[in-house]
């Protein structure tokens, strides 16, 4: 009597062998896995891309696995699950199923990474982008727990004259504010 055997599988990741694999309708890459990757809008900030946001570190591909390397924006954002499950998503809808995100948390992510294009970007959509900070020494980053002096310009018609109404907005990174001149509320990306 033959014993009965489960289904086979591939015995090994390390021995590949694409007949072992049911056979699936691959599509082809027409991008490269890093312009996949840069593309990816932010969770939290959804006009801004992942390389407008400067959170993403490294894309490569190794055979057919693509490696992903981001510092999140906020250790412990809630964004950072969303963010790897996007990053999957695109890229295997653009033809690189086998993706692995790695997460490095130093040096740590601030606003001064988001690129000159995702500021421009952040204040044509009405969202007043963050001051930049400029270096900080090496160590622990104190938390600031009151807004910080810098003059945060109104998005709508450029005027200084800007007071916060909350600390948070929509989302833990952004402040509400009102302009004093044209009336008009608008987030602000918090300065981190
Ligand atoms: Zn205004």
């Amino acid at each position: 009597m033959t014993p009965r055997v489960p289904p086979s599988r591939p015995a090994s990741r390390t021995l590949p062998s694409r007949e072992s694999y049911a056979p699936v309708a691959r599509v082809v890459p027409s991008r490269s896995a890093r312009e996949v990757a840069e593309s990816v809008l932010d969770p939290e900030l959804p006009v801004l891309t992942l390389a407008d946001l400067g959170v993403l570190r490294d894309v490569t591909e190794h055979d057919d696995r693509v490696v992903v390397t981001i510092t999140p924006t906020y250790s412990g954002c809630p964004a950072l699950d969303e963010m790897r499950r996007d990053l999957r998503a695109s890229l295997r809808d653009a033809g690189y199923p086998d993706v692995e995100v790695r997460t490095v948390l130093a040096p740590a992510w601030t606003t001064d990474w988001i690129s000159d294009a995702g500021r421009r970007t952040l204040a044509e959509h009405g969202i007043a982008p963050p001051a930049r900070i400029g270096p900080r020494p090496a160590g622990p980053v104190p938390l600031n727990l009151t807004p910080p002096p810098s003059r945060v310009h109104c998005p709508h018609c450029g005027s200084a004259d800007t007071v916060e109404l909350s600390r948070f907005a929509a989302t833990a990174c952004k402040a509400l504010r009102r302009c004093e001149s044209c009336r008009e509320p608008f987030e602000h990306v918090k300065e981190l």
